[in-house]
């Protein structure tokens, strides 16, 4: 990719300095849409890894982030300023490294999540970090009693590849907004726009030396390295649910609070009303195209009514069929490729275990041969059961399992039947209907004929093995403060 080695970031950020790493090593990073070698990264050693959290735990006690509001709510805005101005920068570097197309930049790669700076900003301004709970007689006569909000800590913040923008963004806006410090490890595979993220706030705003510390590294252990430093308060974890687990376990030895935000498996129930299957099956065709598959919020199991299955099957695949995919930098292209060919492969192990185990399939199924990158055509399975792994797993690729149900009954049970809790859709004609129905299926966040829950105001988070807390919107905020209450004679 022309420009981009020489363009991208090469510096970790540690106390308020870019630097190389302690062993001036890189790794490289790979163009999925191109399966090439797009350019380097810093790869960072232990003794990064130890120098940023104590970067971050000095800033958190000794300066006066903590504190001060104002000066928080000043660098926000300057961030987000900073940040439109290399809008561009930022959709390139992911478009390289992600396989993003242009389009999903203009969305949910690069620009909807720059308005998490700004919100965060308004209400780090408004928010009552103090709560009167007036007078009472206490065992120890009476007294005038009130809260303080005050921030957690130092937060580890560990993203994944497939929207690093988004993720990166939602995690550090919030923390810092609370008057936390961070250290920001992004995934291996997308290293840049997390980089990226930290020079541009390291160059353009008045945030102190060591409030955000950006590290990366080649080794998937490195993030070992946050989670068991007792220096950190909260561990702000986003990938799958098999290493959340781990990253809980390492947690639990110093007593770390985390945020988990882990897989889902998402259900998009069609109800049997509804007039227009079209509406219905082109969210659903879209929605598995989105991030080409790789959402843990996306919907990859669609419930459809017996009576209409074959009606719903052809009319999704009709839709899925004539999605462009290809080439990220063509601005017509709607789904780019899977990050790898570890994922590639992944993706397809799942498909052939349906088939083994007697699902079919109604369009895709296979990779895209004509591509040089990790392409995966858009799949539709039909007769999945809901216990074969292809329906219970997360596979994180453009698969979407078809089931059928019998009543609103059956429908709400096959949902619930999962290990993961996360996000869902519903469509009916009747909206009262519908709104029973989504209220019944135990998810974090749910749309109701096609309406879109995301936004920075949003809470996200999910239920069961999809994680713990929420992030972004009043609650994300929340989860970085810690409450205390104070009392006086009254
Ligand atoms: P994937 O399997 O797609 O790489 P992961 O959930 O393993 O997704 O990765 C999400 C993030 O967690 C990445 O930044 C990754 O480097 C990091 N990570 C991987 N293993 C661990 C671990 N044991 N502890 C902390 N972070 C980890």
């Amino acid at each position: 990719m022309p420009g981009v080695e020489n363009d991208a970031p090469r510096d970790l950020l540690i106390d308020g300095r870019l630097v190389r790493p302690t062993g001036a090593r890189t790794f490289e990073v790979e163009n999925p849409a191109t399966a090439a070698v797009a350019g380097t990264a810093p790869d960072a050693d232990p003794a990064d890894a130890r120098s940023a959290v104590t970067a971050a735990r000095r800033a958190f006690d000794e300066t006066d982030w903590s504190t001060d509001v104002e000066l928080r709510v000043r660098v926000l805005r300057q961030l987000d300023a900073a940040l439109r101005e290399h809008r561009d920068e930022l959709a390139e570097l992911t478009t390289t490294e992600v396989g993003a197309p242009r389009a999903s930049c203009a969305t949910i790669q690069v620009d909807a999540p720059l308005d998490i700076v700004t919100w965060f900003a308004d209400l780090a301004e408004t928010y009552e970090y103090r709560r009167d709970l007036g007078v009472r007689d206490t065992l120890g006569g009476p007294a005038r009693r009130w809260v303080e909000q005050v921030p957690v800590g130092v937060v580890a913040a560990i993203t994944p590849w497939n929207v690093p923008n988004q993720i990166n963004l939602a995690k550090v806006v919030p923390a810092l907004a609370a008057g936390c410090t961070v250290v920001l490890k992004p995934a291996p595979e997308t290293p840049w726009t997390g980089l990226a993220l930290g020079r541009i706030a390291a160059e353009h705003t008045d945030l102190p030396a060591g409030v955000l510390n950006v590290v990366t590294a080649a080794d998937k252990a490195f993030g070992q390295l946050l989670t068991t430093d007792p220096a950190v308060d909260l561990i702000s974890f986003t990938g799958s649910t098999a290493t959340g687990t781990r990253v809980m376990e390492a947690a639990a030895a110093n007593l770390t609070r985390v945020f988990l935000e882990l897989g889902g498996k998402s259900v998009h129930l069609v109800l049997d009303d509804v007039a227009d299957m079209g509406t219905a099956a082109a969210h659903a065709a879209f929605g598995t195209a989105t991030v080409a598959g790789q959402g843990c919020a996306l919907t990859t199991r669609v419930l459809l009514p017996r009576a209409r299955y074959d009606e719903g099957l052809e009319s999704i695949a009709s839709m899925m069929s004539a999605l462009s995919v290809g080439d990220p930098r063509d601005p017509g292209t709607v789904m780019g490729p899977l990050i790898s060919r570890a994922q590639l492969e992944r993706v397809d192990g799942y498909v052939r275990g349906a088939l083994d185990g007697g699902a079919r399939v109604v369009c895709g199924g296979q990779r895209i041969p004509d591509l040089p990158g990790w392409f995966y055509a858009p799949t539709l399975l039909a007769d999945v059961d809901n216990s074969m792994a292809a329906a219970r797993e997360e596979i994180f690729g453009p698969v979407l399992v078809a089931i059928p149900f019998d009543d609103d009954e059956d429908a709400v049970r096959i949902a619930n039947d999962s290990d993961y809790g996360l996000s869902g859709a519903v469509f009916a004609d009747d909206r009262d209907r519908a709104l029973a129905v989504a209220r019944r299926i135990r998810t974090g966040t749910m749309s109701v004929n096609g309406g879109v829950w995301y936004g920075p105001d949003v809470p996200f988070g999910g239920f069961k093995r999809s994680g713990m807390g929420r992030e972004m919107g009043v609650e994300g905020f929340e989860e970085h403060l810690e409450t205390r209450a104070f009392a006086e004679p009254a």
